[in-house]
């Protein structure tokens, strides 16, 4: 037996208003300096004081958040003593609400003891609404939360089936003024979630129909988005897209691409869309090498290329060849050398970057597991672009 865990979700253009409907007394409301300055905050206080409430805020989440941060918002959350609590943001700013949210109703605990391991009890002082104003973590719609021990630079993949965000409210009027680049960065993330959960060994009934139907999502909307921030239909399919890739792969789990982009963020402070779609590509063709355990023949039939068809190495050839495409009409790197990293600064990190993917909670799921050997040659092969070949 498994489970399969998902927020209420609240969705289309207008879903903001919802929160009128909330019922609760005292808010208080996590975000980060840029979207506070650009007004959000009070867009979602407005609301909340419609439904007769007392309001506060933490605005200081910043990209990466550590876990001094999280520890800060959750002494002031105990200072305020809200019942509802609001995640307003891209995947930082949720994933700091879900843990403060945990601290918040448990002070006993540190911020890297949250784990499925231990039981939580929580939601019994507030419950947490999560509000995207990106396409692409989902982190509205899964219990992960990514947080960074400043000391070395490690992401800790944390959460608990508990951290699961009560309400979802996913309004595509909060994203449509995101510039092309944020799109892309977080469009391709979702894609990353949808792929990978869909090729997880973890997969399932449940989630394979989500995996996919998030992958033609992000193929078909996801460049209009780009090309014209204002096209609402596509800011609402990829709205959408990345809700789906969050249930999809927290039911099933994120795999490589993720352990490495993970690892590769946590050390050169690049943004985790960007990491984790940079090596989508070699660790598709590293598992691709045993084709008894992928279905890249599903996804090609998805997106509708003529390898549907065809035997699962010519699929899986056809079904990357499509991700690097779209990545090119994104202009999004495809190797590490395109970020600017010289070689030397790379390698220097190599140990640690090995270390901490394998570390990593996402690892497991890989249908093919790399030696520590194989990790190595994933991350040097992505440096210039090369072919994986072993
Ligand atoms: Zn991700």
């Amino acid at each position: 037996m498994w489970y399969f865990d998902a927020p209420e979700i609240i969705y289309g253009e207008g879903a903001l208003s919802e929160l009128e409907q909330i019922k609760g007394s005292r808010a208080f409301i996590v975000t980060d300096p840029v979207l506070h300055k650009l007004g959000f905050t009070e867009k979602v206080a407005e609301h909340l004081r419609n439904a007769g409430m007392e309001v506060a805020s933490f605005t200081e989440v910043e990209p990466e958040p550590s876990l001094q941060t999280v520890q800060k918002g959750a002494e002031q959350m105990r200072g305020f003593q809200p019942d509802v609590i609001v995640g307003l943001g891209g995947g930082s700013s949720i994933d700091a609400a879900k843990a403060m949210w945990v601290l918040y109703e448990r002070p006993d605990l540190q911020p890297d003891e949250i784990s499925p391991m231990i039981e939580l009890n929580i939601g019994q002082k507030a419950k947490l609404i999560a509000i995207p104003t990106t396409a692409g973590t989902g982190s509205e719609a899964t219990w992960a939360t990514v947080l960074t021990d400043k000391t070395d630079g490690r992401k800790l993949a944390l959460g608990s089936r508990e951290t699961m965000p009560t309400t979802a409210i996913v309004d595509p009027e909060m994203s449509k003024d995101m510039p092309p680049r944020l799109t892309a960065d977080t469009g391709l993330d979702a894609l990353t979630h949808a792929v990978e959960g869909y090729l997880s060994s973890f997969h399932n009934d449940f989630t394979d129909g989500i995996c996919l139907k998030a992958i033609q999502l992000v193929f078909e909307y996801l460049p209009r988005a780009y090309a014209e921030p204002h096209d609402m239909e596509a800011r609402e399919h990829m709205a959408n897209a990345a809700t789906l890739g969050g249930l999809g792969f927290i039911n099933s789990w994120a795999s490589l691409a993720h352990a490495m982009g993970h690892a590769f963020g946590g050390q050169f402070h690049i943004p985790h869309g960007r990491c984790v779609s940079l090596f989508l590509p070699y660790t598709l063709e590293y598992i691709a090498k045993e084709p008894e355990l992928t279905r890249f023949r599903d996804i090609a039939h998805a997106l509708r290329l003529p390898e549907g068809n065809a035997d699962e190495p010519a699929a899986a050839k056809a079904v990357i060849a499509a991700i690097r495409d779209l990545h090119r009409r994104l202009g999004q790197p495809l190797t590490v050398a395109e970020l600017g990293l010289s070689r030397e600064e790379y390698e220097a990190k190599l140990d640690d970057l090995v270390e901490f993917a394998e570390g990593d909670g996402t690892f497991i799921s890989a249908v093919r597991i790399p030696e520590r050997e194989d990790i190595e040659k994933l991350f040097l092969y992505a440096y210039d672009g090369r072919e994986i070949d072993f």
